[in-house]
């Protein structure tokens, strides 16, 4: 089926357009730049460049792929999690287009989609697989029975998302935002072994035993890291030491991406999972690419990582998506569905109201 994909999430709006397994066309618009002064997403502001990118943002990604709006089989998009105002506005959109064109209509969740957009790059995605969802607001390892039946949450960050900590770890260090990137960069320069971070929950008492599991044996923390990190600088402004930024960026993100592969190779392992799907807006850390490859090798998992314009928020991966759930013989969401903010990674897809 010839799909199209909305996603208005945060402040990506996309729009991307797939036929099966094929990716046609991937048109995204940022309002990022936007946001740079206040040093995170505005959601007020995020929602009207959503309104003003939309169509035209619609219009490349038809002329892109040399389709027009009839030829379209299914309309796909993100209804949650997400910024509520965010979400209305490709919501409405889809709606409007579902309605002018009587096409059906898919309302798909934003988070399933970022494992989902892995059949653009390698085709059908193998059985027994596990996805490392590593993103803005979420931290999670998942196991994907089918990818538009049966998704289950085996661990999870229970404070903050790597993304978030990367971004205010940057904000700390006076690297602007967003941090992801500019931590990444600097970490290139610095030791990782320079200062040793914590690791969060990896205690004996959060981890328990494979027999007999701690209470958050495949689950993250991220704060005390964050706290650690300001600490650190603290520490050197007080002795009036000159900051060794790259360093202490370097140190940090190889905390982050240490405890996030340990733990999702051990919840592979057990949980006997033996391929893994890394993914979300963070698998375009170069340094978490490297280290996952790596684990992954030694535990004998074969892993699939999508190229990073594919990991950060577009609308290919909530086509890729709906594309799945058309051949699966999904039944349409409809148009009477509400956008859910806080939808839940274990639901795929909103139902008909
Ligand atoms: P979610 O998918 O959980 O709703 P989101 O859609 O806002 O959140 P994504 O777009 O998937 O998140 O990812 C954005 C995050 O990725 C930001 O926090 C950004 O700092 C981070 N990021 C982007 N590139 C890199 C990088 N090279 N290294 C580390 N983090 C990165
Ligand atoms: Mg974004
Ligand atoms: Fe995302």
């Amino acid at each position: 089926p010839l799909v199209l994909g909305i996603e208005s999430s945060c402040d990506e709006t996309g729009v991307g357009i797939v036929r099966g397994d094929t990716l046609l066309t991937n048109a995204v618009s940022s309002s990022m730049e936007e946001h740079v002064r206040f040093g995170g997403v505005i959601p007020e502001i995020a929602s009207r460049a959503h309104l003003d990118a939309f169509v035209p943002t619609l219009r490349q990604a038809l002329d892109e792929a040399g389709v027009t709006l009839e030829d379209i089989d299914a309309i796909a998009v993100t209804s949650g999690p997400g910024l509520a105002g965010a979400l209305m506005v490709g919501v409405c959109a889809a709606k409007a287009l579902a309605v002018a064109t009587g096409k059906p209509l898919y309302a798909i969740n934003h988070l399933v989609a970022h494992v989902g957009v892995g059949v653009l790059d390698g085709g059908k995605l193998p059985e027994n697989l596990g996805a490392l969802l590593v993103s803005g607001g979420h931290t999670e390892i998942l196991r994907v029975g089918s990818l538009t039946a049966d998704v289950q949450l085996l661990g999870s960050t229970i404070d903050d998302a790597a993304g978030e900590a990367y971004d205010k770890v940057a904000r700390i260090l006076g690297l602007g935002y967003p941090g992801g990137p500019a931590i990444d960069r600097l970490a290139r320069q610095g030791n990782p072994k320079a200062i040793r971070f914590p690791r969060g929950l990896t205690q004996p008492k959060y981890m328990g035993t494979a027999e007999a599991p701690g209470p958050h044996r495949y689950d993250w923390s991220f704060s005390g890291l964050k706290t650690a990190v300001a600490r650190c600088v603290e520490q050197y402004e007080a002795a009036g030491q000159e900051l060794p930024v790259a360093d202490i960026a370097a140190s940090f993100q190889e905390a982050v991406v240490d405890v996030i592969t340990s733990k999702a190779v051990l919840a592979c392992t057990e949980q006997g999972i033996t391929n893994l799907l890394l993914g979300g807006g963070v698998a375009a850390n170069s340094r978490l690419r490297e280290l996952t490859a790596e684990r992954c090798a030694a535990a004998g998992i074969s892993l699939r990582v999508p190229p990073i314009r594919l990991c950060t928020d577009n609308g290919a991966m909530v086509a890729a998506l709906g594309s799945q759930i058309v051949m699966a013989g999904g039944e349409p969401s409809g148009v009477d569905f509400t956008p859910d903010p806080s939808q839940p990674v274990t639901s795929i897809q909103l139902p008909a109201a």
